[in-house]
């Protein structure tokens, strides 16, 4: 247990999550800075494109600030405008519907499935009206949404299909990569995301008159053919060599960084199967999920306390958790039109009160799985 103390004796903190920069991070970043490319022209960010749209096999991939932004500007190379309703799941990272009210558009909220956590394709049925123009599908958790079903949908209907794809870098949807199964992919690089350069994100397509559309958006919409002439209202949206330059040294690594979590979260299944009470993320028969947050579910009667307690129990143990997304219908900005519509999301709601994320990063030690998987079984009643 000697690992476990600080020099002053006290327990080593266990973060949630945190970035694996043990490769060629800091040098790729000190030459940057030293070629003073530190905008966003530069040569990673050229090589970070190419070797992104290979990961995900596409055509295209553009770099961008964050995720956020990039949902933003795919909605709007989408021409999403204000009146349209936008299918999305409640349960998500909150930058997904917000995207959605950016362009002025109503994010309609589905319930997800309970084998995959992801939308629901039969729930999407019902909430489809004439004024529905997209999905976007969250690969939730690492686990690919069952695109192939919503891609049917979206065929008999004219309506798009944006993958956010945020927190599954990686995942494979029977034997395809996530990223180039909708129209155009978002990603995000966030410090406690699978591949992280701190703030960063990407669009993936194959598209090359949308990829066009959103080069266009992204730099302030100024005319490809025309320096400093600008034919619409753009953004500054773009990302910088520097971070670029993170990436390109994550990217060398990604496939290292998937198995040294995936071996995490065998890690985790292994040390806590059986804890009655304690459930697991599932894996649909066609998903190779992506290894983002390890994920349990919390039955209170059957483990004898609360998610919430078990949670307050880890962290006094100075173990950090992330409870589950908190559904955004229930959230302030959209309580008060979602209530209007009268729709009930009870899978949503029951894996939001009762979900855990553990903590998740590649150099996390077995000593550390110990310490907290011996925290939870200790917290059974
Ligand atoms: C992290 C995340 C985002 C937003 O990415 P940022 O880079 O933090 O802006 C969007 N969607 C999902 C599902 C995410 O997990």
């Amino acid at each position: 247990m000697r690992g476990d103390r600080t020099m002053s004796g006290e327990r080593r903190r266990i973060p949630v999550a945190a970035p694996d920069l043990s490769g060629n991070e800091e040098a790729y970043v000190q030459d940057a800075v030293r070629s003073t490319w530190i905008s966003s022209t530069g040569p990673y960010l050229a090589r970070f494109e190419k070797a992104f749209a290979e990961m995900c096999d596409t055509k295209f991939a553009i770099p961008v600030a964050n995720g956020t932004v990039a949902l933003h500007l795919a909605l709007l190379a989408l021409d999403v405008k204000p009146g349209d309703e936008v299918l999305v799941p409640s349960l998500t990272y909150i930058a997904t519907a917000n995207a959605v009210r950016y362009v002025g558009a109503e994010p309609v909220f589905v319930d997800v499935d309970a084998d995959t956590w992801c939308v629901s394709p039969e729930h999407l049925h019902s909430a489809i009206t004439s004024k529905t123009k997209g999905i976007i599908a969250v690969h939730l958790y690492g686990h690919p949404a069952d695109m192939d079903a919503l891609r049917r949908i979206a065929t008999a209907h004219g309506l798009w299909i944006v993958e956010d794809a945020a927190e599954a870098h990686c995942a494979h949807y029977k034997g395809r990569r996530v990223g180039g199964l909708g129209d155009v992919a978002t990603f995000s690089f966030y410090g406690n995301k699978i591949i992280a350069s701190g703030e960063g994100g990407a669009l993936t397509l194959d598209d090359a008159s949308l990829a066009e559309r959103i080069r266009l958006l992204r730099g302030q919409g100024m005319d490809p053919a025309r320096r400093y002439y600008f034919p619409i209202i753009g953004y500054n949206y773009r990302l910088t060599n520097v971070a670029a330059a993170l990436l390109c040294a994550q990217l060398e690594r990604a496939q290292q960084i998937i198995s040294r979590r995936r071996a995490i979260f065998e890690g985790y299944a292994a040390r806590l199967r059986g804890i009655p009470g304690i459930g697991f993320q599932p894996t649909a028969a066609w998903a190779e999920p992506s290894p983002w947050l390890y994920c349990i579910t919390v039955d209170e009667g059957a483990f004898g306390v609360s998610r919430d307690r078990l949670s307050q129990r880890l962290d006094e143990e100075g173990i950090e958790t992330r409870p589950f997304f908190v559904p955004i219908h229930t959230l302030p900005p959209y309580v008060e039109s979602w209530s209007r519509r009268q729709r009930m999301l009870p899978q949503t709601e029951q894996l939001a009160a009762s979900g855990l994320n553990l903590p998740t990063y590649a150099h996390m030690s077995e000593a550390d799985l110990d310490r907290i998987c011996a925290t939870i079984l200790s917290a059974c009643r």
